[in-house]
């Protein structure tokens, strides 16, 4: 006969895995914040082997502004400056990301969308919450498609406004792919971008970057609620001494330009 110690190690070992899917359920984690990036904070911390443990999929950007990251069906990316993907290493760091284990509550074809702009109100149509952040997977292909990629930045760190600048921007056409997309709304603007923030892998995952404009033809949408958000704040000197403060409102508009 099972001692008492024994069945309850038999039955708390039961309830993890419930437990533990209960606590990520509908939870964005992110790593530093929208703020810290626009004021030049890019020397981050936070490894992809960490991130990994907190979502399967999302998106973010390579210490220095060298390149961006994209997780989709819990592949993890490095996107290079020139646009092209390679498998993200352990030891790269983040200084920016937001990463959720993607559970979509509701599917849905999206057609003939002309712009970005028609995406994104496509997307809020479909919401119940309007106060909520949502993660996206939209599956497609895309008759053109704008990308950019950051290029290395070394320090001092100009901010990001001036960094993206410099960035290396091109169009892919007739492509099919993934776009991983995550939603927030105006009033979280310091803390994560705001509005629609979408990343792009192709089919082959060859070639990808931040999204600047779409045209899709017919699509497939996964969409999920997120009603909990966890940010690790970074501990290093430059996070330390950024000045947060203030109205970001007018620098998010240049940097997240729609052309
Ligand atoms: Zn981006």
């Amino acid at each position: 006969m099972k001692s008492f110690a024994t069945s309850l190690i038999i039955l708390c070992m039961s309830f993890t895995p419930l437990v533990a899917k209960q606590q990520r359920a509908h939870k964005v984690f992110q790593v530093s914040t929208f703020s810290a990036l626009l004021n030049g904070v890019y020397d981050g911390e936070f490894k992809v082997k960490r991130l990994r443990e907190f979502g399967d999929f999302g998106l973010g950007i390579v210490n220095n502004l060298d390149g961006e990251l994209i997780a989709v069906q819990g592949e993890y990316y490095h996107i290079d400056p020139k646009g092209y993907l390679k498998p993200a290493k352990a030891r790269l760091l983040t200084p920016f990301a937001s990463v959720c284990f993607f559970e979509p509550q509701k599917t849905f074809m999206v057609r003939n969308i002309k712009d970005i702009n028609a995406l994104q109100e496509t997307l809020e149509d479909k919401f119940y919450n309007v106060n909520v952040p949502y993660a996206f997977r939209i599956d497609g292909t895309f008759p053109r498609i704008k990308l950019r990629s950051l290029k290395p930045q070394s320090k001092p760190f100009i901010k990001f406004a001036e960094a993206v600048k410099d960035q290396y921007v091109f169009e892919l056409e007739n492509v099919k792919g993934s776009l991983v997309a995550f939603w927030y709304p105006m009033y979280l603007s310091g803390i994560n971008v705001p509005i629609l923030h979408m990343h792009f892998a192709s089919e082959d995952r060859k070639r990808g970057g931040h999204v600047l404009n779409i045209e899709l033809n017919t699509a497939t949408v996964k969409m999920m609620e997120l009603n909990n958000i966890e940010i690790q704040l970074p501990s290093t000197r430059s996070f330390a001494k950024a000045d947060l403060e203030g109205d970001h409102t007018h620098t998010i508009k240049r940097v997240e330009s729609r052309n």
